[in-house]
């Protein structure tokens, strides 16, 4: 890439000057200034350019610039930008029936928003009213989003600051054997035992007052654990059996990260309500939404549904998952995640760890992978204590610099670092963004003990 410093120096100070960022104290922060991107790539001004393992916050499911869906942007915008959603607008329509013929069973409504978020509070909203009843259950090691009902349910720190107490939010803990909460020995144990301890606190809070519980399918931000088998199984069936609403939270997993359209396929499951956002259109304009059972769609026939969003449904956002659906059909973009997965990513993974003292466990599937750092690959001590900052996240962070220096831009939270490239990365990419995790890992050895 062409450098323009000046230029660049210019954007970071017009940022500093009136942009309040995000989780962030805004004076110790320095957003890297972007130039462009393309692809699995982006640069900066000074020349610089990355290999995005990140896919923004696992949204760019596609990569960026994909010229169909800019093409798609383009020519909606200019037949028709806005339209409010009480009306009946083609592209609309035809987004939700490409969404619904791809989601599980029968959730074939399909309610717009504009992200994760605000999919995650009309779920709950829906199932509240569908089951009169207050109560949500949702994991311990999750994210559903920065909105009040999403960061209630939301089980990592990001939620202490905004605990409202009031959100009617309880928490449990879903299968995680690495770090298991249950002391299993196997999967089947710590399965066993997760399904048990959700069943008891479902009794101990009294059935009649739960209305949902919600789920990433495999949960994203908070560590890539794939449920072992039969776990969703057991918790739909426990849901049956009290008339709970199973929501599946696929915002992150959704899209083909997962090497499938839903990861909710990988388990046979079929959830009440499916939330979606991200890879729905590649993240190009801010769309997301809950694909809906007909029971709890049924629920809304005759008695209106209270919630809505000026842009529910907006004709760019949906324009732009129409194109990205077609160029993930076209050009057979999940199948490409799974393969990638399967021969590539899973695998080169698996090396780097048995070569890499500093690297517990690796986890994951398609496009969606985790690794699990510790300073102790016995005591499985992370590698940066539970929500670390300043000098005790300083292993992290020298790992972090280690790869943008060899030019890839990594996903770091707590004592992971994610690899969740696009899901059209070819595999020439692949490879190159493991050549320099395999660098950058040798920094992070160097604080094991
Ligand atoms: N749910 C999950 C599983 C997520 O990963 C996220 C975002 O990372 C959200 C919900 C919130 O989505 P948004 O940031 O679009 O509101």
């Amino acid at each position: 890439p062409h450098a323009d410093p000046r230029a660049g120096a210019a954007v970071k100070a017009a940022d500093r000057a009136h942009v309040f960022h995000s989780w962030s104290a805004q004076e110790l922060i320095d957003p890297l200034a972007v130039a462009g991107a393309e692809g699995a790539y982006f640069w900066d001004y000074d020349g610089n350019r990355y290999l995005d393992f990140t896919s923004g916050l696992v949204f760019t499911n596609i990569g960026y610039q994909h010229p169909t869906v800019v093409a798609a942007i383009q020519e909606q915008a200019a037949k028709l930008t806005t339209f409010a959603p009480a009306f009946a607008v083609d592209v609309r329509s035809e987004a939700a029936r490409l969404i619904a013929e791809r989601t599980p069973g029968d959730l074939d409504k399909i309610f717009f928003t504009n992200g994760g978020a605000e999919a995650v509070e009309n779920a709950v909203r829906m199932a509240r009213l569908h089951t009169g009843r207050p109560k949500v259950l949702s994991a311990y090691r999750s994210y559903h989003g920065g909105t009040h009902t999403a960061i209630n349910l939301t089980g990592d720190p990001r939620r202490w600051p905004s605990d409202s107490g009031t959100a009617g939010v309880v928490h449990f803990n879903a299968p995680f054997l690495y770090r298991s909460p249950f002391y299993a020995a196997d999967e089947a144990e710590e399965c066993a035992r997760a399904l048990e301890h959700l069943e008891a606190t479902i009794g101990f809070e009294g059935p009649a007052t739960v209305a949902a519980i919600i789920l990433e399918t495999i949960p994203g931000t908070a560590g890539i654990m794939t449920p072992p088998p039969g776990y969703l199984a057991g918790v739909r069936e426990i849901c049956d059996r009290y008339g709970i609403v199973f929501v599946l939270d696929e915002v992150m997993a959704g899209f083909g990260r997962t090497g499938k359209w839903f990861a909710a396929e990988h388990f046979d499951v079929v959830p009440d309500l499916l939330t979606f956002a991200k890879g729905v259109n590649s993240g190009y304009v801010p769309l997301g939404g809950v694909a809906i059972s007909a029971a709890v769609a049924d629920t809304f026939a005759t008695r209106p549904y209270p919630g809505g969003l000026t842009y529910s449904g907006h004709p760019l956002a949906c324009a732009a998952a129409v194109a990205t659906i077609g160029v993930m059909e076209d050009e057979k973009v999940v199948e490409h995640a799974a393969h990638l997965g399967a021969t590539v990513l899973g695998p080169g993974l698996r090396e780097l760890a048995a070569r890499h003292p500093s690297v517990g466990e690796v986890r994951g599937t398609g496009a969606f992978w985790a690794l699990d750092l510790v300073r102790n690959a016995e005591t499985r001590e992370p590698l940066v204590p539970y929500n670390a900052s300043g000098q005790a996240n300083a292993p992290m962070a020298a790992f972090a610099a280690a790869c943008k220096k060899g030019g890839l831009w990594p996903f770091v939270n707590m004592n992971r670092t994610h690899v969740v490239p696009a899901c059209n990365i070819t595999e020439a990419e692949a490879k190159e963004g493991l050549a320099i995790l395999d660098a950058a890992l040798t920094v992070a050895d160097e604080h094991t003990v």
